[in-house]
């Protein structure tokens, strides 16, 4: 008789708790701040790089969505579309 394989299972520590005061959830995300590294949670780890961006465009003096689209336009940072040449399922009716 065979000997039959057996699946170990591995356990693991569960993860830190998240850096931030007060929240509850998880850490499975590491951002760098100004004291070093932090374990964050997905929301916290968001909202550290929204900050960042919200500061910039406030360096730049973009307070409006229609102002960021338009310094996006002007840096040409946003790529045109490019016009469909062909139809959702029209390729399958070639093969057939
Ligand atoms: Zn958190």
């Amino acid at each position: 008789m065979a000997a039959k394989k057996q699946k170990q299972s591995v356990e693991y520590d569960p993860p830190p708790p998240c850096a931030h005061d007060g929240c509850g959830y998880s850490s499975y995300l590491r951002i760098h701040t100004k004291t070093g590294w932090a374990n964050v949670c997905q929301r916290h780890y968001d909202g550290h790089f929204q900050r960042q961006a919200d500061a910039y465009c406030e360096s730049l003096g973009l307070h409006t969505i229609e102002q960021k689209k338009q310094w996006l336009r002007d840096n040409k940072l946003i790529v045109k579309k490019v016009p469909v040449t062909r139809e959702p399922g029209e390729d399958l009716d070639e093969a057939a």
